[in-house]
């Protein structure tokens, strides 16, 4: 059991709080009593993830890019900066504003948090490791990040959003953290946003064939949204400065994660073998040895339970 987070905040900002984890940040947030104000530019984001909490007391939309100056009407004691298109096909369709969320967003982002007071916590990725060269990946290791190639718009960015973090709060005395979130998967996400896990549910709920890529040996691990976001808050709560891994350390190949879906959805669909994209990582797991002693949490939603829940989500939202 993850010990529960304790905190004061009255008012969180959730930059990016109407896309996939940011939805499920702000009604984490709401139900334990603090008011947030969600600014999204709906650039990936969608407003029926937000929907049901407009008529929510303490939730404000502010509908703004964060890449610009933004002004909020009450000053927040939390700031979550989670504005960043982040799946693949949303950063090669959106490169240039995936670059200036990572960097200018987090600037005005952090100016915020300074000018309040605020705690600032920076939504980094896994991302920054690169193709990694070790194996699984702890926060002290560098990584192995493309500068020029097609997956540098993101990667890059966070990098840099990460290195401005640590910059503000040794120049400015801001209250820091950083949380490199692993893959992360639940309700919200968008069938065609190119992840593994909702475009595999979604081709087999079509009865379609599901699309592996490469040999489908490549690995990843898979995190529950709603332990993503426990931890997300934990680190909040923490005050730590991190970066700490925030994912779930139990390694799935494509294939595997194919063949479960094919089962959980009762589909006849069949696998079939695509080209893999350039400088995809051929394995990603977090050591979240770190997270364990300073926060005391990991993830607790085994991969079938959370693949049932997000299947089931789906059924009930077939136009996703
Ligand atoms: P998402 O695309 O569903 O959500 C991103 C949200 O940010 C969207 O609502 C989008 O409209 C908004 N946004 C983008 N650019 C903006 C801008 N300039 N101004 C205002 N709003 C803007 O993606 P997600 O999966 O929910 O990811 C959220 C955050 O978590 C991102 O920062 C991402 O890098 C990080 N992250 C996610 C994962 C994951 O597995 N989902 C893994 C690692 C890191």
């Amino acid at each position: 059991m993850n010990a529960a987070f304790s905190h004061d905040w009255e008012h969180a900002v959730v930059t990016g709080g109407a896309g996939f984890v940011g939805s499920h940040l702000c009604a984490a947030l709401l139900n334990s009593g603090t008011a947030v104000t969600c600014v999204d530019d709906f650039s990936t984001g969608r407003p029926e993830n937000i929907s049901e909490l407009l008529d929510r007391p303490g939730f404000t939309l502010l509908e703004a890019n964060v890449s610009e100056p933004f002004h909020v009407a009450r000053p927040p004691d939390l700031v979550l900066h989670f504005a960043s298109p982040a799946s693949p096909a949303d950063y090669l369709r959106l490169p240039l504003h995936t670059m200036e969320a990572g960097s200018l967003g987090t600037r005005n982002a952090l100016a915020l948090a300074h000018g309040a007071g605020a705690r600032f916590l920076l939504a980094s990725t896994s991302e920054v490791y690169g193709d990694p060269q070790q194996h699984p990946q702890n926060e002290r290791y560098w990584g192995n990040v493309n500068p020029v190639g097609p997956r540098s718009v993101y990667d890059e960015a966070k990098r840099f959003g990460e290195a401005l973090t640590t910059a503000e709060a040794d120049a400015q005395g801001t209250d820091t953290g950083i949380v490199r979130l692993f893959n992360t998967y639940g309700p919200r996400m968008r069938g065609y946003d190119g992840r593994a896990v909702p475009t595999f549910i979604r081709q087999a709920l079509a009865g379609e064939p599901l699309t592996v890529t490469g040999d489908g040996l490549q690995t990843r691990s898979l995190c529950y949204v709603d332990d993503t976001v426990s931890g997300i808050l934990a680190a909040a709560a923490h005050g730590m400065r991190g970066p700490v891994n925030i994912g779930n350390p139990n390694e799935i190949t494509m294939l595997e994660l194919a063949r479960l879906v094919i089962e959980l959805t009762g589909s006849r669909s069949e696998i079939s073998f695509i080209e893999r994209p350039t400088d995809d990582p051929a394995v990603r797991c977090p050591d979240i040895t770190l997270a364990l002693d300073k926060l005391e949490w990991e993830p607790l939603v085994p991969a079938e339970e959370g693949l049932r829940r997000t299947i089931a989500w789906y059924r009930a939202h077939t136009d996703s």
